[in-house]
């Protein structure tokens, strides 16, 4: 009982220091994003990167958001780029004609998060 209390411990541990670093931060444009908008992306990017990142074994990745309308895809109102092994950049416009703002940070940016992160892997 004791000894599978703690080999189930330390591979938690081991699982929590192969545990991924995700750094999100947000360039500050005149499309700037809520309080609001930023938690809710915040939460949306967080839980599919470490999904992603376990998946592909990243251990730290950042990811920089840029709420730039021009950069994104008019039709999903996001896109992305990934520079190099450790960056990820995603565009978002919060003001998107088809998309409300919940919608493409619930429903279109998971898979933004999986594309470039396939990128990094890469
Ligand atoms: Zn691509």
């Amino acid at each position: 009982m004791t000894l599978w209390f703690i080999a189930i411990s330390c591979c938690w541990e081991y699982f929590r220091s192969m545990g991924q670093q995700i750094n999100i931060n947000y360039v500050k444009t005149e499309s700037n994003l809520s309080v609001n908008q930023k938690n809710l992306l915040e939460k949306t990017i967080k839980e599919h990167a470490l999904i992603a990142g376990k998946i592909l074994r990243l251990p730290f990745i950042t990811i920089t958001v840029y709420p730039k309308p021009s950069w994104t895809i008019p039709e999903t109102g996001e896109n992305g780029f990934t520079p190099s092994a450790e960056w990820i950049q995603i565009y978002i416009d919060p003001k998107n004609k088809l998309h409300r703002f919940d919608f493409i940070a619930r429903k279109i940016i998971p898979g933004t998060i999986y594309h470039e992160m396939s990128h990094v892997a890469r």
